[in-house]
């Protein structure tokens, strides 16, 4: 049998920005080229859901035949398909709705879903089992699992962890024990991958005795450029799993409202995963591989960071940072020669002069991008901090109408009001090559329109 590693795959993540298929058709032939392998597709409410859990899918969600289509383009492309359905947190998707209200383990949070209310189970099963049934013959599926903030908080699991004698990490690893022998008894062919930070602070011994070593693979997450602060979490997890796989990102992990990705961070975070797989590949049987996270959003009701097509560099130059192992000038050069640059691509958005001239699918969001950077520093250095630090920020009110200073800053006010008309119209356009309505509107809104209100405010 082949040594099933080497796994370089990159995270769509649908939440809240789903590319038109005809943008994914665009860049799988780059994801291929740069030595990407497969993808890992968080569908969250893009899926199309149907029969009792028809409430989860979005109104614009992906059609059978657009999940049938993506699968296609991927297969066509070399890419294997790994969906990750959450099973526990993150479930806002879910939990939001009145009819699943009752599951949710804090009444006043859509995060967590309780594991201890037997319909809970049967959701998540049903829910990977309509997803299983679009993707047959799956060697890999990513049951999340991650950042559970609320457990053991409703009475129904307090009065069993009474019962029972467990504790939380006992309730959690009981729940994601369910999950697994259930999906494993329906597709035993297909091994489970989930998120690891649940694991991150529990003892090893706790871990082994809940037998979730022989039924799931880590995926260690992490997304600094410096080594994940958990001491001895090489060694622990290493008496626990025989395999597993590692989390970078590419974008979408430096700011809750970041819109330019800084690529010199993801690049850092992935030679980081680089010395790490060195060090610590002895203590496994497999380092599977990597998954190359690229968040669209934090939650599902947070706002929309950076998209898609304005990492497509940093994409580029993080997957063959990996390929290559280590960041050379080559890779540079190479990948701002795929993405046709005028020059090398800049690796930080917020010091440049200008955007660069590049050319490929989404490249004018890449640009208009690092143009709303500059501009919203000229509104911060010539608008904002002035009235912050000098005179507050209700400048009228402060300032006589007449005075020259005042004249000076509404004229510059004007001139970015324009300035903000004209790339929110440009964005309009762009965006709408690659994302449906909805996307296009919730990104201005958030990242345009609300500058030329604030400015509006000031004439
Ligand atoms: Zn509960």
């Amino acid at each position: 049998m082949a040594r099933e590693e080497g796994y370089r795959l990159v995270h769509l993540d649908l939440k809240g920005a789903p590319p038109k298929l005809s943008y994914l058709q665009q860049i799988f032939p780059l994801l291929k080229k740069w030595n990407a392998n497969g993808l890992l597709i968080e569908y969250e409410d893009m899926f199309p859901y149907e029969g009792n859990l028809k409430p989860l899918a979005s109104p614009s969600a992906y059609s059978k035949d657009d999940v049938r289509a993506i699968g296609e383009m991927a297969k066509d492309n070399d890419l294997l398909v790994i969906p990750l359905v959450q099973t526990f947190g993150h479930l806002e998707f879910v939990l939001k709705h009145p009819e699943f209200f009752i599951l949710r383990e804090d009444p006043g949070h859509t995060r967590s879903l309780c594991p201890s209310k037997p319909d809970s189970l049967r959701l998540v099963v049903e829910m990977i089992d309509q997803v299983m049934s679009l993707h047959p013959h799956l060697r890999w599926f990513h049951i999340g699992a991650d950042e559970v903030y609320h457990l053991g908080e409703c009475d129904l699991c307090k009065a069993r962890m009474l019962d029972e004698g467990l504790t939380k990490e006992m309730l959690f690893l009981s729940h994601v024990r369910s999950v697994a022998h259930q999906v494993m008894t329906k597709f035993p062919t297909t091994q489970l991958i989930m998120w690891d930070d649940m694991f991150r602070l529990s003892d090893a011994q706790v871990i082994k005795e809940s037998g979730i070593g022989s039924l799931v693979e880590p995926m260690v997450w992490y997304y600094q450029p410096c080594d994940i602060p958990v001491i001895d979490i090489w060694k622990k997890y290493s008496q626990v799993f025989s395999n597993i796989w590692l989390g970078s990102a590419f974008k979408g992990a430096t700011g809750i409202q970041q819109y330019a990705t800084d690529i010199t961070y993801h690049l850092g975070n992935h030679v980081m995963w680089l010395t790490v797989m060195m060090k610590e590949a002895g203590k496994f049987d497999h380092i599977r591989g990597i998954a190359l996270t690229g968040w669209q959003r934090y939650d599902h009701f947070t706002v929309l960071c950076e998209l898609l097509p304005a990492a497509i560099p940093s994409l580029g130059l993080c997957l063959q940072t990996i390929h290559t192992g280590s960041f050379t000038s080559k890779v540079h050069e190479t990948v701002s020669q795929d993405l046709q640059c005028t020059g090398l691509l800049p690796l930080n958005p917020f010091q440049l002069p200008a955007a660069p001239e590049c050319s490929f699918p989404g490249c004018d969001i890449y640009i208009l991008g690092i143009q709303l950077v500059h501009l919203d520093a000229q509104f911060e250095w010539k608008i904002l901090s002035h009235f912050r630090s000098e005179q507050g920020d209700l400048c009228k009110m402060n300032l006589p109408p007449e005075s020259e200073k005042m004249s000076a800053v509404l004229s510059e006010c004007e001139r970015l009001l324009s300035a903000y008309e004209e790339i929110r119209q440009k964005f309009v356009k762009s965006l709408a090559d690659v994302f449906f309505p909805h996307t296009v509107e919730e990104w201005i809104n958030v990242h345009v329109i609300v500058k030329i209100l604030k400015l509006k405010d000031f004439l």
